[in-house]
């Protein structure tokens, strides 16, 4: 049996409007001429606006039609293209987030494009279930009790308070006796339900304990802030043992379980806490069981005193407001146009003035406050994305992480809540990484990169070719571009070393597909070695000292807004 024309017709239009997704049709210009059932309803369209009369960009585009979207950029030049796109409902004039498979329609006797065609999946649900399961993953479910990193979280508030207080923060890392030997013969679910039993003891007998978390198998952690001295950490351990003397009622028999607890009290960070608890709860266990051992973290006298009260003033600034972020232009070296900008912390500190960040950063990373500063300057440039999209005008903003934010499992979580809260384009934002000393939990760090490539942001290799970040980094992460360090683009203009080390770069940057940011450009001469060398963006106090962002925004909106809206680009 053969199919007229028109019947080919009804049967494709059936089945497309049988689709739960969105299906459109548009002329290679853009006119909109098909979308299916679904689809309108999917945006709200009203019932008597005629389709023919609207344009592709009315649906697909996250902020105005001056926005540059890497996905119709694609497609009028005839190019395919799938990834995260937007569409808007046309009820309240939101977007939101949809998988895109976007085609390019070719007569194929004149290879020409006929048609734009897009299917687009709702993402809303998905990323909601997705926010629910990283909820639950927090959780753990068997005892209810939260995980490592929330108890990490939390104890780096606790130090912080107990500083505050001048008293101190203690962590009772709980291990139960001869798990291994109950286990084998009560068997795991009986021996899951006895755990469970214990995870409850624990939060009962923990009177006044900030947190309680399981940190796997038969291991916890408990939290202490505000203690007075040793003294009161030794009385909890005691305590906490002696309420392991009553059995636990297991299948009609009495079950008697002992446990051992490592105690760290101090206030320094708490990774090196925990760690230290648990190197006690191992002691406590060879020294017998059902006792604890004490170790205090300390810093020698010195340090500690300048380290604490740093510590309070910078912790205490951050409550105050007084961090704020300025933004440096980047420029793209053809035609010197404004593509992106680096956030850039800044500390205004009553009574000394401005505070650069190399001064805070690195008492900011070992106290574990750097995650807050992190979350400040990611709101601070989702901010700014925002209002320059709203005014037209689509700009790339890069973010510092720290190693400290990589390790976090709830990073890749905390940057995509904010993208959806200011409603952005994950492409926007890109990811600032630079190698530390220690990047020895690469694994971690590169699950979190995994993750924050999978949400469409961009990342990028900062202070290439220090001993911070090497070659050896390239291998393991999937970088988008790489930033030269100043220290070389300093003297690149001298035809010497430097001029070769930076033309090396560019040769590698390029084989690997990387855009290359040169950074630290102050004179004419090193802007034409890098011209010559065919470097395309740089930033530098050449072009711009970091602004803050009202600057930014009437620099972008006064002068740049013609040039912007054609200035793609992978920075
Ligand atoms: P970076 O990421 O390499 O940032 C570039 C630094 O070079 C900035 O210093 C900027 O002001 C400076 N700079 C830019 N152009 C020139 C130039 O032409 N000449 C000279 N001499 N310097 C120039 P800043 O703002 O003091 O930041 C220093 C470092 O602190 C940053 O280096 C970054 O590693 C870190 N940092 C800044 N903000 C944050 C943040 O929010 N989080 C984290 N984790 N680190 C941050
Ligand atoms: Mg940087
Ligand atoms: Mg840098």
């Amino acid at each position: 049996m053969t199919f007229s024309t028109e019947q080919w017709r009804n049967h494709f239009e059936s089945l497309i409007n049988s689709s739960d997704d969105f299906v459109a049709i548009a002329t290679p210009n853009g006119k909109m001429v098909f979308v299916n059932e679904a689809g309108k309803e999917m945006v709200s369209l009203p019932g008597d606006l005629d389709i023919k009369e609207t344009l592709f960009t009315d649906f697909v585009t996250a902020h105005g039609s001056l926005a540059y979207s890497e996905e119709l950029d694609h497609i009028f030049a005839g190019q395919d293209w799938k990834g995260i796109g937007w569409l808007k409902n046309w009820a309240n004039n939101k977007v939101f987030p949809v998988q895109v498979t976007s085609l390019v329609l070719t007569d194929p006797l004149h290879d020409q494009p006929i048609a734009l065609a897009t299917i687009r999946r709702d993402l809303r649900e998905i990323h909601a279930a997705k926010l629910e399961s990283d909820r639950l993953r927090l959780h753990d479910p068997l005892t209810g009790l939260s995980g490592r990193s929330q108890f990490e979280n939390k104890l780096d508030d606790s130090i912080a308070r107990s500083i505050t207080n001048r008293r101190y923060a203690s962590v009772f890392f709980v291990d139960v006796d001869r798990f291994h030997e109950i286990n084998a013969s009560l068997g795991h679910f009986v021996a899951d339900g006895l755990l469970a039993q214990v995870a409850n003891r624990l939060t009962n007998s923990a009177v006044g304990a900030r947190a309680v978390s399981r940190f796997g198998g038969d291991e916890f952690l408990i939290l202490m802030e505000n203690l007075a001295d040793q003294t009161q950490a030794e009385e909890i351990a005691s305590r906490l043992i002696s309420a392991f003397d009553e059995p636990f009622p297991i299948e009609n028999n009495d079950v008697y379980v002992s446990i051992s607890i490592g105690v760290c009290f101090g206030n320094t960070n708490a990774s090196q806490m925990i760690s230290l608890a648990d190197q006690a709860v191992y002691q406590a266990k060879s020294r017998g069981r059902a006792r604890y051992e004490i170790v205090e973290a300390t810093l020698s006298a010195q340090i500690a005193d300048d380290h604490v009260s740093k510590y309070r003033e910078l912790h205490l600034a951050i409550d105050r407001g007084e961090l704020f972020t300025l933004f440096q232009p980047i420029v793209r070296l053809d035609d010197k146009k404004i593509v992106a900008a680096e956030a850039l912390v800044r500390w205004m500190r009553p009574n000394h003035g401005i505070v650069p960040p190399l001064e805070f950063i690195q008492l900011a990373e070992s106290t574990g406050l750097i995650s807050r500063i992190g979350e400040l300057v990611l709101k601070s440039a989702c901010s700014l994305i925002k209002t320059l999209n709203d005014h037209g005008i689509s700009l790339k903003i890069a973010i510092n992480v720290s190693q400290l934010q990589l390790v976090d499992p709830n990073f890749a979580l905390i940057v995509t809540t904010e993208l959806t809260r200011y409603e952005i384009s994950p492409g926007q934002l890109t990811l600032e990484v630079t190698e530390s000393v220690a990047m020895d939990d690469i694994e971690t760090i590169g699950r979190t990169i995994a993750l924050l490539k999978e949400a469409g942001t961009l990342i990028s290799i900062d202070d290439f070719g220090t001993g911070y970040s090497s070659v050896r980094t390239l291998r393991h992460l999937p970088f988008d571009t790489l930033k030269i360090d100043r220290e070389f683009v300093s003297a690149v203009d001298e035809q010497g070393n430097d001029y070769a080390v930076v033309r090396a770069i560019i040769a590698m940057a390029n084989a690997l597909g990387l855009s290359i940011v040169a950074e630290g450009v102050e004179t004419a001469d090193q802007q034409d070695s890098l011209v010559q060398l065919g470097c395309p963006y740089a930033q530098g106090f050449l072009y711009s000292h970091p602004i803050s962002e009202g600057e930014l925004v009437s620099i972008l909106t006064f002068d740049n807004l013609d040039d912007l809206e054609q200035s793609p680009g992978l920075l």
